[in-house]
């Protein structure tokens, strides 16, 4: 079976409702503390209809995660938003403030609350903002998450943000950043701070033994460490990726083909009549 689709993500949740871990959101993890259990979070890029797609997907699993928004165009989809929340998923913002203030925290500060307050006008009939999480751009030297050397995001009504709120030491962290579980030193913005190798929980689970959904099922069945959380981009998760990427690729090659034609038909058409009118 191909790895980052659909159907395997479905496979990861059946896995999961046959332990004994429950799961949680990132809200609800921070305020019940629960022992045993897979934290879900999710970060919403791009490609909104994939996320709406595991977020009923989950939710026929009565499972409840966390989706952080983008404020952008793609991503700010106040139905899509809605209905994620009215199946009990936890809306929170994906925020990119440094990004869109160039790296200026006052100018930060001041669009992280306008933008807060837009996704808290989507949802407030059904649901709370309580959790925000930064949205990593490697090519930007600074992180989002430096606002908050300057700012305290309890100010602003927000109880945690997964990348300072949550102890990576205890809580094991797998996130699917290029498409591959494994441990990458290419993810230079969704790295966590921890003392590697000495933490409590790798010296249970190994995660460079860790590459696919199937390393990460089995870790599971293992029940070896007690937390898990686990960052899935579900825009890069969905049936025959490699297929449609094919389909595409041709597709554009033969109509640059075609255009390529076009182009050298009137090319030498106009040639003719040009020479026809000389
Ligand atoms: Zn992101």
């Amino acid at each position: 079976m191909r790895d980052f689709t659909l159907t395997k993500y479905e496979s990861l949740l059946q896995a999961i409702k046959k332990t004994n871990y429950s799961t949680c959101s990132v809200d609800d993890f921070l305020k019940n503390k629960p022992g045993k259990c897979i934290i879900l979070r999710h970060d919403v890029d791009r490609a909104i209809n994939r996320n709406l797609a595991m977020a009923e997907l989950e939710h026929s699993y009565g499972i409840k995660s966390t989706y952080y928004f983008r404020h952008i165009e793609e991503t700010f989809k106040p139905d899509i938003i809605l209905q994620m929340a009215e199946m009990g998923h936890e809306i929170g913002f994906h925020y990119e403030v440094m990004d869109k203030a160039n790296g200026d925290p006052k100018k930060a500060i001041e669009i992280f609350k306008k933008e807060l307050e837009d996704l808290r006008k989507v949802t407030e009939n059904v649901t709370e903002i309580n959790t925000v999480c930064m949205h990593g751009n490697p090519l930007k030297p600074w992180s989002n998450r430096d606002l908050w050397k300057e700012y305290d995001f309890r100010d602003f009504g927000i109880v945690g943000e997964p990348y300072l709120s949550i102890d990576y030491n205890k809580v094991f962290y797998l996130t699917d950043t290029g498409r591959t579980w494994a441990d990458l030193k290419i993810r230079v913005k969704d790295t966590i701070d921890k003392s590697e190798g000495k933490s409590e929980v790798n010296a249970k689970a190994d995660p460079k033994a860790i590459s696919s959904t199937d390393d990460v099922i089995h870790l599971i069945q293992s029940e070896k460490v007690s937390q898990i959380c686990l960052l899935v981009h579900p825009n890069r998760w969905c049936e025959d990726f490699g297929g449609w990427t094919k389909e595409l690729l041709f597709q554009n090659v033969k109509n640059v083909g075609k255009a390529g034609i076009v182009w050298y038909r009137s090319r030498t058409q106009k040639k003719d009549t040009m020479t026809a009118g000389l």
